[in-house]
């Protein structure tokens, strides 16, 4: 009977298995047609500069409107669209998409989009990059590339070169998602970052005095700045939380505090009040008085 048993089990992970397989396979089928019968949609969140508190520029942040009326979240199928290699025609759309919002955003503005690991890896994204910046007519460094840390994985002279090339494009270059994978330490000198974006769990409840995630801030800022780099802190949702990262000397900060990611339209709006100036809204403290 416990052999019996154990068949069971085996079974139902190995079904489980196959719908796992079978709902990827649907997923990229769909994505094939996606860009082709524009369900992609790029939405915009503000970049605030903690000085002035006004607003510097967005992250463009993909979504996927489906026929089905369904949104579905860029974490479960840009790792699809990565393992098939769709991501380079998709990536190729972000990239134009993205240059021809800068240009309605106008001069002085910048637009930040992700890179993912096999659209760095292609040797035409450096050209892809040069020819969207000129067709929208903008300068190339109102258009920022962000890179997470994942991609240092591999410290071959390929992806080296492919920094270098990238920036002599005239793109600045952003370090997303500090503190999450390796932190290959060694790149931030060899890699020719403009900026290092804090991730957002460090971010979470950072001015809860009982976590460490203060001293953690407070040394990424003090490493960035040495290296002549600006700073974002991710995911600032509590006035406690920019009060303390404001403290802390980051030079920017992105979050629901100062807005979610919004249609290229609302964006505009958002520029055109109060001249970009933006009111930290956000939610409450979390922490009781
Ligand atoms: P990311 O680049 O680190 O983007 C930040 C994510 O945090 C976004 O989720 C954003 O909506 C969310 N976020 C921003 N502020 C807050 C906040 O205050 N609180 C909380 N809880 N979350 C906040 P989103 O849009 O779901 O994107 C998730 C990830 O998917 C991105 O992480 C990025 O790695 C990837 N992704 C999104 N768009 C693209 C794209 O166009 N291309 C590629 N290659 N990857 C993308
Ligand atoms: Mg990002
Ligand atoms: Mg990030
Ligand atoms: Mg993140």
């Amino acid at each position: 009977a416990a052999k019996d048993a154990g068949r069971g089990v085996h079974r139902f992970y190995a079904d489980a298995m196959h719908d796992q397989a079978s709902e990827r396979k649907a997923i990229e089928d769909a994505l094939r047609d996606a860009l082709a019968n524009d369900e992609l949609q790029l939405h915009y969140q503000p970049i605030v500069d903690v000085g002035s508190e006004h607003i510097s520029g967005f992250e463009a942040l993909i979504r996927w409107h489906r026929k089905s009326g369904e949104v579905v979240d860029p974490v479960k199928f840009i790792p699809i669209a990565e393992e098939s290699n769709l991501i380079v025609p998709i990536g190729d759309w972000i990239i134009r998409t993205a240059c021809a919002s800068i240009a309605r955003l106008g001069p002085g503005y910048r637009i930040a989009v992700n890179v993912s690991p096999r659209q760095f890896a292609n040797e035409k994204l450096p050209s892809a990059i040069v020819s969207a910046v000129s067709a929208a007519g903008i300068s190339p460094d109102q258009l920022e590339l962000e890179i997470t840390e994942g991609i240092f994985l591999d410290e071959s002279p390929e992806n080296l070169a492919m920094f270098q090339k990238l920036k002599r494009t005239g793109v600045r270059l952003a370090l997303d998602d500090f503190g999450t994978g390796y932190s290959a330490l060694g790149y931030l000198k060899k890699a020719p970052f403009d900026k290092i974006k804090i991730d957002q769990s460090f971010v979470l409840g950072a001015a809860d005095p009982s976590s460490m995630n203060a001293a953690i801030i407070s040394s990424i800022v003090g490493l960035a700045r040495a290296l002549g780099m600006e700073t974002t802190a991710e995911g600032v949702e509590t006035h406690d939380d920019l009060a303390l990262i404001r403290g802390l000397g980051c030079s920017h900060v992105q979050g629901y505090i100062y807005g979610k990611p919004v249609s290229i339209e609302a964006a505009l709006d958002m520029l055109r009040d109060n001249c970009g100036q933006i009111e930290a809204r956000g939610f409450k403290s979390v922490r009781a008085p």
